[in-house]
């Protein structure tokens, strides 16, 4: 036996496929277990001496959120890549990779990671540049996650002048950090956080790193994740340097032989599902990236040609809640179909759809009996939510990150009663605040013609407080 948490006499939402809703419902851990859901009552009797017991009254007891696509360290760019178009890739993200160093990157990574913990995000896909280094900083904080490294292999001063050239040293140093990465990951300190592949995008990423790093996967059975199905520009890219297109490429070399999470696809044609569905692939649906991008995913054709949908967050943003809204309202904006999907489906897709994404869906994503304690108790008893009829409703269309409470991951709290236990996230929120600062004043050194289109200056960056509120 292990530490016993009793979380009472809440609504208990449990996700599983039969949607079970207990309205005085109680679920007992034991150690990073659920051995036990049910009614208040029932589970009460049988679990009489817990070590310690959770009310959760006023609230709802959900299963932590899954999110199958985020960068962690890319909060950097929060507030400075929403208004610069579809393809901040060769602009600012790659100019920027070089301008950051690995500290800084755990920096905005440990603040990312606290933010996904506040708003009930218990699993992630995190795809990072440094993911040798923020890995260690994913287990720091309590979360669970499958981590790729980002790699690509282009030269990035081709990009600044629109072409695209790929430099051989970085192919092969992108693949030897990849082998090396998931060599290190599969059994590391926790089993919570384990590797898999990554390659950004065809954009950024040569024929020959991307079978390379197909390759890797199925050598050592994990999955891979890319950004794909972007837009014209990339079909175009595509048919320049392949004579196909991108999906038919990735299909070709074999980078979805081990199993894919490709991130996006809002730009895909009926022949491109069609590959993702043969290949087993899963789409991490981001709407809330995409609709700043102008884009929306066809998600409901998507569904119906039998590709699998997971929600994901992706960069800048935190706040779950938002991704589930706009998983319904994006999708019935782009079909012009008010009746299109229900809450239950963005929650679906939030949790154990997400879990299934990243091929864990028999250990986490609902709570049921067996699985890991990853569990989120959200305050419905508020302005804005009350009153709460449908739980799965007041969740998905009016809760926010901050009515989030309590969060346990393996049974133990990260978050108990709003105050977040692993991390210092007021030292994380002064750090990031610091050093984001002074990344942006380096990039102003290093790339001022680019301020014009930032409409922006190193002088108009606030100075806030040391101790910064986070709630
Ligand atoms: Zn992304």
């Amino acid at each position: 036996m292990g530490t016993t948490t009793l979380i009472k006499s809440g609504v208990v939402v449990c996700g599983d496929e039969a949607g079970t809703v207990i309205t005085d419902g109680a679920v007992f851990v034991d150690g990073n277990r659920i051995v036990d859901v049910g009614d208040t009552v029932g589970v009460t009797d049988r679990h009489p001496a817990p070590d310690r017991v959770l009310d959760a009254s006023g609230k709802i007891v959900a299963p932590g959120f899954v999110s199958s696509h985020n960068h962690l360290a890319f909060v950097l760019f929060r507030g400075m890549a929403e208004d610069v178009g579809a393809t901040p890739t060769p602009t600012m993200f790659l100019p920027m990779r070089a301008l950051i160093s690995t500290e800084e990157r755990i920096v905005f990574a440990r603040l990312g990671a606290v933010e996904l913990l506040r708003g009930g995000v218990t699993t992630i896909l995190a795809m990072e540049e440094d993911a040798a280094a923020i890995a260690p900083v994913i287990v720091e904080c309590g979360m669970r996650a499958r981590v790729a490294l980002m790699t690509n292999d282009v030269e990035v001063s081709s990009l600044m002048q629109g072409k695209t050239m790929f430099d051989p040293d970085l192919t092969q140093h992108a693949l030897r950090q990849s082998e090396e990465f998931i060599g290190r990951w599969p059994g590391f300190t926790s089993e919570r956080v384990s590797a898999m592949i990554g390659a950004n995008m065809i954009l950024s990423c040569s024929e020959t790193l991307l079978r390379g790093l197909g390759d890797i996967a199925y050598r050592h059975g994990v999955g891979v994740t890319c950004h794909v199905g972007l837009g014209a520009y990339e079909v175009e890219l595509s048919h320049a340097l392949y004579g196909k297109g991108p999906f038919e490429l990735l299909r070709d070399i074999g980078f979805f032989e081990s199993g894919c999470v490709a991130a996006h696809c809002h730009h895909v044609t009926d022949n491109d599902l069609a590959i993702l569905r043969k290949a087993g692939a899963t789409v991490a649906h981001c709407p809330v990236l995409n609709a700043l991008r102008g884009a929306a995913a066809p998600v409901r054709r998507m569904i119906d040609e039998g590709v699998p949908v997971a929600l994901g967050l992706d960069n800048y943003f935190s706040d779950y809640f938002d991704a589930m809204r706009m998983f319904i309202s994006v999708a019935r904006m782009r079909e012009r179909d008010a009746t299109l999907f229900r809450a239950r489906d963005a929650f679906r897709a939030a949790t154990l759809d997400a879990a299934r994404a990243l091929r864990m869906d028999d250990q986490i994503g609902s709570i049921e009996i067996g699985k890991k304690a990853d569990i989120q108790l959200v305050d419905v008893a508020r302005l804005g939510v009350v009153p709460v009829v449908d739980p799965v409703a007041a969740l998905v269309y009016h809760a926010h990150a901050g009515d989030v409470s309590t969060v346990l991951i393996d049974g133990v709290a990260v978050m108990l009663d709003g105050c977040v236990m692993q991390v210092d996230e007021h030292a994380a929120l002064a750090d990031a605040q610091r050093l984001g600062a002074l990344a942006w004043r380096r990039f102003a050194v290093r790339y001022p013609e680019k301020l014009d289109t930032l409409r922006w200056t190193p002088d108009s960056i606030p100075n806030l407080p040391e101790t910064v509120r986070s709630t």
